[in-house]
């Protein structure tokens, strides 16, 4: 079992946490439950220090 560094997604609006996970290339749509503000998430190979 490697441990699986996982990043955080957060809403920008309110900063509720949607969700954890590792994604390589997705561009996600998310509606937050707490503001009510439709987010989208694109994680495009973004280089991270
Ligand atoms: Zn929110």
């Amino acid at each position: 079992m490697t441990p699986t560094i996982l990043k955080e997604f957060r809403c920008k609006n309110c900063n509720k946490l949607f969700f954890k996970g590792h994604i390589l290339e997705a561009i996600i749509e998310i509606k937050c439950k707490n503001c009510k503000s439709v987010e989208t998430i694109d994680q495009m190979q973004s280089v991270t220090p």
